[in-house]
């Protein structure tokens, strides 16, 4: 992907487009996928990087929501899995499966937690990732060894999906740019077009790096900003009324020893009523996540001393060594663009919405990131018949993505490239290239050239939070990375020394966010 063919893209186009697509999350990219492999002309403006709003922040879980079988929510789990099962058979090199324990200290929870995971096996069907079974102590121990003993009876394991949330990102639009997509990052839409009818005809759009202004007509507009849908919504329509309210859930991001094993803690039901994930990630151990209204959504939100101090006690009741504010090597926050309703924000339903406001203007919006792709699917039948477009067939079921390698795990931390893996091999040939950017992350600076030359990076924030994990997994190794980073970026796009010093500042200053004090 080269943004500079996007941009030029769009401006040679003389018909209108299909389709465009406003926000460049899991929802976004995923409709672009769906409609570009029915064959659809297809634009796709982002505000930041692919991926900057939450999903790039979520718990990296590709699951159908223990939780949400106890709200009773049987469609959405049943839904979920399945879409779990087609995630991993699509992109294996990106999603694997992941062993979960429930531990037991009371006489209750076996038999409670065991038959809940036995109907939540039942509803996976032939997507099942494997049965869930009761466990003794010792064999709950030996299984997570940093679980705390003392009044231990048990465990139930039970089996759901993991993945790197921006890194599938990041291959959706390689995937979309592959069937012809033209996307573009740092390019907010700023207004909307209107036909002689006032219907929605397009997106107005501003390229952040020239400040010029794109015009891109549209048969369809597509509204899929997550957190933002109403701002868009009010584009069209100034007087609209909010359809959205959100929460914030924070991670904590520790090193790997408080977590022995390979398997993931979760805690079922927490003094919040919450359930609680330990899991291990690239090598760490991720521990989240909070759920706490706010009032307005923002691309950086930041995390609350008291979600800090709930995680931290709350994983400290289960692990023998609680980790300390000290022990935090990264927080990172995410917003829930959740659909109104009654209750408490945990208790609002994690279903999509598709809605058509009397612009024309086609919103989608809620859901999870599981889900992306039956979002997508749901989505394009519906502009489609909005848009009177050819009537083509979905073909993401059994759509491969990009990168997409089977028994992967032999690449080690290439693995997530999957297939173009091999290319940034041959780069790492030249020594610059194949030597580690910080002792503490497993990060080369072929990743950096990686994903300038081919995953249309722009930014040091771009690399080193969402193509790279670093500012995710360490927040003080992403800040020590910052220079080689942008220096070979800097060399790859034809920067100077003052923009090195400039995106050096700005991401420093980003990543503080991301440490606990
Ligand atoms: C804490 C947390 C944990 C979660 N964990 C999981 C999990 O483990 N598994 C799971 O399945 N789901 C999980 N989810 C849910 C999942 O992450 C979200 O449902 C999903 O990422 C939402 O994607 P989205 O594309 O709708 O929104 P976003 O990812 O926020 O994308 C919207 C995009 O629109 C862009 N935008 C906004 N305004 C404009 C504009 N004017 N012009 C252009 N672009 C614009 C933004 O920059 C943003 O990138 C979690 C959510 C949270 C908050």
């Amino acid at each position: 992907m080269r943004r500079e063919a996007m941009v030029h893209n769009t401006k040679e186009r003389t018909e209108p487009w299909d389709i465009a697509i406003v926000g460049g999350g899991a929802t976004g990219m995923g409709v672009a996928v769906d409609a570009a492999s029915r064959g659809l002309s297809v634009v796709l403006v982002e505000a930041h990087g692919f991926g900057k709003g939450t999903s790039s922040r979520s718990t990296k879980l590709v699951h159908g929501g223990v939780r949400y079988l106890e709200q009773g929510n049987i469609p959405l789990v049943m839904s979920a899995l399945k879409e779990r099962g087609i995630m991993r058979q699509n992109a294996p090199h990106l999603v694997h499966d992941l062993a979960f324990i429930v531990p037991n200290y009371s006489w209750w929870e076996a038999p409670f937690y065991g038959i809940g995971l036995k109907m939540y096996d039942l509803l996976a069907g032939k997507y099942g990732f494997g049965a869930s079974k009761l466990l003794s102590k010792e064999e709950t121990l030996e299984r997570l060894p940093g679980l705390e003993p003392e009044e231990l009876r048990g465990g139930v394991v039970y089996y759901d999906g993991q993945f790197d949330d921006a890194r599938l990102l990041i291959h959706l639009a390689m995937t979309a740019a592959d069937h012809g997509a033209t996307l573009l990052n740092y390019c907010p839409a700023v207004g909307l077009m209107r036909d002689a009818d006032g219907y929605v005809s397009g997106v107005l759009a501003r390229d952040e790096e020239t400040g010029q202004e794109l015009r891109l007509p549209a048969k369809v507009v597509v509204n899929a900003t997550g957190v933002f849908t109403d701002s868009v919504r009010q584009m069209a329509d100034p007087g609209a009324d909010p359809l959205m309210v959100t929460s914030q859930g924070i991670h904590l991001v520790f090193d790997r020893s408080f977590l022995k094993g390979d398997t993931a803690l979760m805690v079922p039901k927490t003094s919040d009523g919450r359930v609680l994930f330990v899991i291990p990630w690239h090598g760490h151990a991720v521990a989240g996540t909070t759920d706490t209204p706010v009032d307005a959504p923002s691309l950086e939100p930041k995390p609350l001393d008291e979600e800090i101090e709930f995680i931290l006690e709350t994983a400290g009741l289960y692990l023998t060594r609680p980790p300390t504010r000290a022990d935090v090597l990264a927080v990172y926050v995410g917003l829930r663009p959740l659909v109104k309703g009654e209750g408490k924000t945990s208790a609002l339903s994690r279903d999509h919405m598709i809605h058509v406001d009397t612009s024309g203007l086609l919103t989608i919006t809620g859901g999870k990131w599981t889900t992306y792709r039956h979002m997508a699917e749901d989505c394009v039948d519906h502009a489609v018949t909005l848009g009177k477009l050819a009537d083509a067939p979905c073909i993401t079921k059994k759509l491969k993505v990009h990168g997409y390698l089977e028994n992967s795990g032999a690449l080690g931390s290439l693995e997530v490239y999957g297939s173009d893996s091999e290319a940034i091999r041959t780069l790492a040939a030249d020594p610059e290239l194949g030597a580690a950017l910080d002792p503490r992350l497993a990060y080369i600076g072929a990743e950096v050239v990686w994903a300038v030359r081919a995953e249309m990076a722009r930014t040091l924030e771009d690399v080193l939070a969402r193509h790279t994990r670093a500012l995710f997994l360490n927040a003080e190794a992403a800040i020590a990375m910052a220079e080689p980073a942008a220096r070979l970026m800097a060399k790859e796009l034809g920067r100077d020394q003052a923009w090195v010093d400039a995106q050096v500042r700005e991401f420093c200053a980003l990543a503080e966010q991301y440490r606990v004090k």
